[in-house]
């Protein structure tokens, strides 16, 4: 059968954090039913360092994160990750309630990929994942060609 030769690919791994369970259910489901991925999810900013530190073959493709959260808040977070050896390249998708004017200009200068604010229609989530998801590769290119800027700046 024709069927069989068509490779299926794997669906896209996710990485929610939020610390309001409601939202994180909420967030996984939409994500994982009608976007079609693989989520798992992560209560604070802490519990998402503990998930992504040392498992630089299990990241996920992509993470979206809450910014008000205890523990570990979500602009720590992105920091966190875009300073990582292996994991700087990571995209993030911010999802938030933190919407006043310099909120937003705080997380795109740490580098997050997309911003979404709270309460989310779940099809502009849906659609923002989507289309950070595809621009992966090219956002993953420019952030290596990047470091190595910084690298060959500033020989050690
Ligand atoms: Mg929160």
């Amino acid at each position: 059968m024709i069927a069989d030769d068509v490779p299926t690919r794997e669906p896209a791994r996710l990485l929610v954090v939020d610390d309001e369970e409601s939202v994180r259910s909420l967030v996984s489901t939409v994500l994982e039913t009608l976007g079609g991925y693989d989520v798992d999810t992560a209560a604070d900013g802490a519990d998402a360092i503990d998930r992504l530190d040392g498992l630089p073959d299990g990241a996920p493709d992509l993470v979206v994160l809450d910014i008000m959260m205890p523990v570990t808040d979500g602009l720590t977070t992105l920091s966190w990750i875009r300073d990582h050896e292996y994991l700087y390249d990571l995209p993030v998708v911010m999802l938030t309630a933190k919407t006043g004017p310099g909120d937003e200009a705080d997380g795109w200068q740490r580098g997050c990929d997309a911003y979404v604010a709270k309460p989310f229609d779940p099809e502009h989530l849906l659609e923002v994942v989507a289309t950070t998801l595809a621009a992966g590769p090219e956002l993953r290119i420019a952030r290596r060609r990047e470091r190595l800027r910084e690298m060959l700046a500033s020989p050690s």
